[in-house]
């Protein structure tokens, strides 16, 4: 029987919620491009409720404990003393979301002996170690699509929010004021920007789409070029690198994997070579952005707003300076984990929990790492190698509720 240690994020401040906003999900039959959604055999939650904090479990508790396993669920992940670190040395499993990653570094991989899979309950798999997972032979697995369109979603918004100036307009009236020149003194219009995505992958692409009826002009840069078919369809500009994208663009989205190649890859060097005034989002990863340099352009208005809800490490520690940097639209790791998104990634670890159990194959396109080597998606997108480094700051972070 396997030990099964699920991190999850904290309970809302005020309990688990006894009713929620609305009274279900809409039904989705198929992802775009015709992926099938998780099929599990059978599921023991409620779509539509909070299933990725503690108390939810991921719906997995009752089936898991009637084959005889044994399930850990804890949000307590970062330092030594930690329930995570205590309980890894006889885990057979890891299941991790990235909103609140149990950072399986190559000396956590090392503590646990009988781990064999490291699983994530979402996309983004970077906070496994994942040379280590390659050298010790794991497997990692991710959701894959599971909550691609909620962040795609979140992309619009954001670039919206931050081209329109909206949340200093919305807290002028909390503030009881009524301060027009205030809010649109920083306030354009979309249309008619140049507006790029660095990958254009499950994201991106969605993300294209949705900006395409703005009647902006679309540019990407990736590893593997679209079909001329969609580039002619969405009129993309397909750039080489970033930095020959990054030089057009009066909007930049970044949707690519964080790995070696794109670990820092906005650096000061990248930022300053974006048009002066350009908007920069990013809700791919914390680290592909170099934290002083984002600060350095805002401060200095190269950038003219930067937003996403990525951080590193995460949960980010009280002095982190993208809290407190001008212009910009933060939030905590979220887009990828709303109440639509975690129905659709719950069933999907239970759809890959039963494929392990069962001994039969998982999909291909969920897999990240296997039999020594990156394997399905992964091979498609990652570059092998280490972005742990640094992890352990998130101990540093301290509830303030
Ligand atoms: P996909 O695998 O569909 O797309 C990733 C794309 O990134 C691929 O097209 C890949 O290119 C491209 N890519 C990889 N490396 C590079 C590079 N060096 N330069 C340019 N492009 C590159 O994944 P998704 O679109 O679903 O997700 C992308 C990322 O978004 C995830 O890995 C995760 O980090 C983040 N994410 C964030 C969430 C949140 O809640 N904020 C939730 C979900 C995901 P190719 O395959 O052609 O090599």
């Amino acid at each position: 029987m396997a030990k099964i240690i699920c991190v999850l994020y904290d309970d809302p401040v005020t309990g688990t919620p006894t009713s929620y906003a609305r009274d279900g999900l809409p039904k989705l039959e198929r992802y775009p491009g015709g992926q099938t959604l998780p099929t599990p055999k059978a599921i023991d939650f409620v779509p539509g409720t909070l299933l990725g904090s503690v108390s939810g479990e991921l719906g997995l508790r009752r089936w898991l404990e009637s084959l005889g396993h044994t399930l850990v669920v804890t949000s307590d992940k970062d330092g030594a003393e930690s329930r995570l670190d205590r309980e890894l040395p006889d885990a057979d499993v890891v299941i991790s979301q990235p909103f609140w990653p149990a950072y399986l570094t190559a000396e956590r991989i090392a503590r646990a002996p009988k781990l064999k899979l490291a699983l994530t309950a979402g996309i983004g798999s970077d906070h496994v170690d994942l040379q280590a997972a390659i050298d010790r032979g794991l497997t990692v697995a991710e959701v894959t699509y599971c909550n691609s369109i909620s962040v795609a979603e979140h992309v619009v918004m954001m670039i919206l929010g931050l081209v329109r100036n909206y949340i200093p307009s919305y807290q002028w009236v909390v503030k009881g004021g009524w301060n027009i020149a205030d809010c649109v003194a920083r306030s354009y219009d979309v249309e008619g920007m140049h507006v790029g995505t660095v990958a254009a992958g499950r994201i991106g692409l969605a993300v294209l789409r949705r900006l395409a009826p703005f009647d902006v002009h679309l540019h990407y840069t990736d590893r593997h070029r679209l079909s001329e078919a969609v580039e002619t369809e969405l009129n993309l500009t397909w750039h080489p690198t970033a930095e020959d994208m990054v030089k057009v663009c009066d909007v930049v989205t970044i949707n690519a994997p964080l790995h070696p190649e794109t670990e820092n890859l906005f650096n000061a060097a990248l930022i300053a070579k974006m048009k002066r005034g350009a908007y920069l989002v990013n809700t791919a990863r914390g680290k592909i952005c170099n934290r002083d340099a984002v600060v350095a352009a805002l401060e200095s208005g190269q950038l003219a707003g930067y937003a996403g809800d990525v951080w590193f490490p995460q949960p980010a520690p009280a002095d982190h300076p993208w809290r407190t940097m001008p212009h910009h639209g933060m939030t905590p790791h979220i887009s990828g984990t709303s109440l639509s998104a975690q129905a659709r990634y719950a069933a999907g670890v239970r759809e890959i929990l039963e494929c392990w159990f069962e001994g039969r194959p998982i999909r291909d396109e969920y897999l990240i790492v296997d039999g020594g080597k990156l394997a399905g998606a992964g091979a498609h997108s990652y570059s092998a190698g280490n972005a742990t480094g640094g992890s352990g700051d998130a101990a540093r972070f301290k509830k303030t509720t």
